[in-house]
């Protein structure tokens, strides 16, 4: 079940596990240090100099602070060029942006995000494995522009001419491995990036729904993280006060938040417009925000 508290405790294992191995090689590095001559000394002396320094300023003796300044500087760079030459450990962070504390600023960071996502399309079960990127992509003449709005916008993410793209086209048109490319380029990039089919959305909607899914969590992990994916929009069944209403949910949330998403689909605009009603359509109407792209050329998957 996606509960929160199974959620939270799986991702939190997973910093505490991050923190205690940081430690080690932290307390490593300070054995090494402390077994080289003089630096535990020059250490001492830095304090002393510190205490002495307060003392002075605190008696108004500027000439002598400055004076005894000097030397805690002089001691200073002494220690840096001490660590400098030993052979300590380094440690290199997952996420060098919150330093693998998943919080910056007092917010989650987007790799807790990230977390959230991973852990929820574990639980529907859902297959990743499958990545796609430009390099190893095969081109196709009829989809050359197609390509180049797509590298154009992984490279100047996240501030894009625009932020929202709705893939239209039939099966194996190539919207699903296009939309991919841009995720993957993204997630080397290190921005948080979701990829759900309709479907998987669809019943992760329900889950939350019903309260099988923390709603809060799920949601946070919806709307905020960087780029959003809904894949073959049109293909999953249309449950009452659920399925749009969810979707409008998420989709204005993100805009309001100028959050980045693509949805791809079979549909045609008179089709999404005929299934969801026109609320969905015209939060993707303001042609600033989103960009609707045709896929008309030969099935990519037939070559
Ligand atoms: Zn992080």
């Amino acid at each position: 079940m996606l509960n929160s508290k199974a959620v939270l405790t799986s991702i939190n294992d997973y910093y505490n596990e991050l923190k205690s191995k940081m430690l080690t090689i932290k307390s490593h590095n300070r054995k090494i240090l402390e077994n080289i001559e003089g630096f535990i000394e020059i250490e001492n002396e830095i304090g002393a100099k510190n205490f002495e320094l307060a003392k002075l300023k605190y008696t108004g003796d500027t000439e002598s602070a400055k004076k005894v300044q000097t030397e805690i500087d002089n001691l200073t760079l002494k220690l840096k060029d001490i660590i400098k030459s030993a052979s300590l450990v380094k440690y290199n962070y997952e996420c060098p942006i919150c330093k693998d504390t998943g919080i910056v600023d007092g917010k989650r960071c987007k790799c807790y995000l990230k977390h959230i996502s991973n852990y929820i399309l574990k639980e529907l079960g859902a297959n990743r494995q499958q990545t796609c990127s430009f390099k190893s992509s095969k081109s196709c003449p009829s989809l050359k522009k197609h390509y180049e709005i797509a590298k154009s916008y992984a490279k100047t993410f996240p501030n894009t001419k625009v932020n929202n793209f709705v893939f239209m086209g039939n099966v194996g048109s190539g919207k699903t491995h296009l939309s991919k490319c841009i995720l993957t380029e993204l997630a080397l990039k290190g921005f948080s990036t979701v990829f759900f089919s309709a479907t998987e959305l669809n019943n992760l909607f329900i889950k939350m729904h019903v309260g099988e899914a923390d709603r809060v969590l799920s949601f946070e992990m919806l709307s905020e993280c960087d780029l959003l994916v809904i894949d073959d929009l049109g293909t999953e069944p249309l449950y009452n006060n659920i399925t749009v209403d969810y979707l409008l949910s998420v989709i204005s949330t993100r805009i309001g938040l100028k959050k980045h998403f693509i949805i791809t689909t079979n549909l045609t605009t008179d089709e999404l417009y005929a299934r969801y009603n026109e609320r969905l359509l015209s939060r993707l109407s303001n042609k600033t925000e989103t960009l609707f792209i045709p896929f008309n050329g030969e099935d990519l998957r037939r070559q």
